[in-house]
């Protein structure tokens, strides 16, 4: 069946259900939904961008308390300028999410460049401060909350029933799923994939990283303070208890059982926990007796379980349910002929890159020792040397990865050093990494599209509203081209990962040149390959080539440099011991010496 009747179906049924079903089940589904929203967040930030957080209790109390504070308090209480706010809840809520945006912005700030189990820790540390402040601060009503806010009223509806405000709940939360759904499979969306796992990767794609984490915090936040804003008013009453860190945790659970990645899953974590939770309260009693907290334990030991069991989370095995055999990625119609506007290329022989006295120490060892190189437009050229010869080190100065203890490396004419490699791919210079550095579940046509990033610059909103598919038809398109171009147009929709490690590297050529460079850098593009693949690889740089590409390439084997490429530059510990054409370097005795007769 069709996805959407699905869906509608769903809606419909909810509509049913909240008049059908007794009250008690209707503040459960109420309940549902406003976790699902705080879920949701986590699914963008945790399962999608591969941070975790425990802190979202917090922000849900952000909005709920400043809502109950502003539509609660004595006039003389709230300052003069925020006297607006007062006189409805939608307003309140208004001044929720701006102070919501802004707390999660200095948060991000201070704690987004954290990395490892900091960030967690960092989480945590927040949630608990933002907790006790609310308990805390009197005018707030400390650990007792504050109580008789008003309801919410919408088109002169008053939604002061659990079976009214629910309507208004789950029509947040489905518009609040739409548009994650249509946010991740776009542009940004993309960028915001790439986070788990291919920073670094992304970033020499022109993405900033930084900026995509903080979009899906605050985007988070911000779904926790709608849903802490809905609660508030719903229940009419707070105290700091539904805002702390155990509910942090709680929601974290939510989120890694429903299925971390996937935008339902969100829905299926929060339901099932929910319903958990209730019928161990409402059962273990009767079988247990009174005396003491079963029902902690067993949810303890259920969740363990579950965790054992579907480890990804129960979505995905839901969906492998129902479509056993299905194709794991899903694939995009590309319906665009439009050819994206090309870069103009340098003159051909100008120099493009240019590395002038490169040193570059680690500690006492001297990796790269007064290296001079340069790249002309249409040329390739070969860096070769053994093991250990410092020829990635190099690599790495001339991409922006690392910067030189001395010298200077000049890019189209200017200075380079220290310039992120995001800022480099801006001005044309685009790579592969020695070591693959793709997503492997996301399809081979999506992979390389990330190349197209700055290509595109349709943004956040444009991506949430839909308003963006004609820019994206217009990358995926390039994304087939290019991947058309180096032979890999049968692999469209095929996971990344499932493909074989030297069609892994050419596809990460098709990602480098979906960027329309003018220089590429390719860090041992042949090993790993075939004969024919070899071959098939060599026919593909010298057509760039002579499209006017100029290419830069750290390679091992001789035979596949000695037939394509125009000049050779060859290190040994750490200096330029020759260079020239592929024949002379061929017979140069130090070269032999150093290289060819060695134990390569
Ligand atoms: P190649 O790519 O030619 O095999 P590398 O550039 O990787 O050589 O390494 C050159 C030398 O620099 C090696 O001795 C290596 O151990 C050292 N080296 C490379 N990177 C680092 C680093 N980050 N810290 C310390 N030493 C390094
Ligand atoms: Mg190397």
């Amino acid at each position: 069946m069709n996805p959407r009747y699905l869906i509608l179906l769903f809606v419909v049924t909810l509509g049913v259900a909240a008049q059908a079903l007794p009250p008690y089940y209707v503040t459960l589904l109420n309940y549902i939904g406003l976790y699902t929203l705080v879920v949701l967040g986590l699914v963008l930030l945790t399962g999608v961008g591969g941070m975790t957080s425990f802190g979202q209790a917090a922000f849900v109390g952000l909005g709920a308390y400043t809502s109950a504070w502003l539509t609660t308090a004595s006039p003389e209480q709230i300052p003069g300028w925020l006297a607006w706010a007062t006189a409805s809840p939608w307003l309140t809520l208004l001044v929720g999410v701006t102070l919501t945006v802004v707390v999660a912005l200095i948060l991000g700030a201070l704690t987004l460049r954290l990395s490892g189990h900091y960030l967690p820790l960092g989480t945590i540390a927040w949630g608990l401060s933002l907790y006790y402040l609310f308990g805390t601060v009197e005018s707030l009503g400390g650990h007792t909350g504050v109580s008789g806010l008003p309801s919410i009223t919408l088109l002169g509806w008053t939604l002061d029933q659990g079976n009214k405000i629910f309507y208004l709940i789950w029509a947040v939360l489905l518009v609040a799923m739409l548009l994650t759904q249509n946010l991740l499979d776009s542009r940004e969306g993309r960028a915001i994939r790439a986070l788990k796992g291919g920073q670094v990767m992304a970033e020499s794609m022109g993405v900033n990283t930084f900026r995509a984490k903080m979009v899906i915090f605050v985007i988070s936040a911000v779904f926790a303070a709608l849903s802490g804003w809905l609660y508030a008013h719903t229940q009419r009453f707070v105290n700091p208890t539904p805002f702390g860190l155990n509910m942090g945790i709680d929601y974290l659970f939510m989120a890694l059982i429903g299925g971390v990645g996937s935008v339902w899953g969100a829905l299926l974590g929060s339901g099932i926990l929910t319903m958990l939770k209730q019928w161990l309260q409402d059962w273990l009693p009767v079988l247990m007796g009174n005396s003491g907290n079963y029902e902690t334990i067993v949810f303890g030991i259920l969740i363990v379980l579950l965790m054992q069991r579907a480890p990804g989370g129960l979505w995905p095995m839901l969906v492998k349910l129902f479509k056993p055999r299905g194709k794991k990625v899903k694939t995009v119609a590309i319906n665009s002929e439009r050819e994206l506007p090309r870069r103009q290329l340098p003159k051909a022989g100008s120099v493009i890159l240019e590395a002038r006295h490169v040193t570059r120490r680690f500690g006492g060892l001297v990796a790269n020792n007064d290296m001079n190189l340069e790249v002309h437009a249409g040329e390739i050229l070969a860096l070769i040397g053994p093991n250990g010869a410092g020829k990635s080190t190099l690599f790495n100065q001339l991409s922006g990865v690392d910067t030189p203890t001395s010298g200077e490396v000049l890019f189209m004419g200017e200075r380079v050093n220290g310039v992120r490699s995001r800022l480099m791919a801006r001005n044309g210079m685009s790579r592969t990494f020695q070591h693959v550095k793709l997503l492997p579940t996301m399809s081979v046509l999506e992979n390389v599209a990330i190349g197209a990033h700055l290509r595109g610059h349709k943004g956040l909103l444009a991506a949430t509203l839909r308003l963006d598919r004609r820019e994206e038809a217009d990358l995926l398109a390039e994304a087939r081209r290019q991947l058309e171009r180096v032979g890999l147009g049968d692999y469209l929709h095929e996971e990344a990962g499932s493909l074989a490690l030297g069609q892994q590297r050419i596809m990460e050529i098709a990602r480098a040149l979906c960027a329309d460079p003018c220089l590429l850098l390719l860090d041992e593009p042949a090993a790993g390959l075939r004969l024919k693949e070899k071959e098939a690889l060599g026919i593909l740089l010298s057509r760039l080539r002579s499209e006017g590409m100029a290419i830069l390439l750290v390679e091992h084997d001789m035979d596949f440099v000695m037939g394509l490429v125009d000049r050779v530059v060859v290190m040994e510990f750490g200096q330029r011991i020759a260079q020239g054409l592929p024949e002379e370097v061929q017979k140069d005795p130090a070269v032999l010496e150093a290289y060819l007769g060695g134990a390569e």
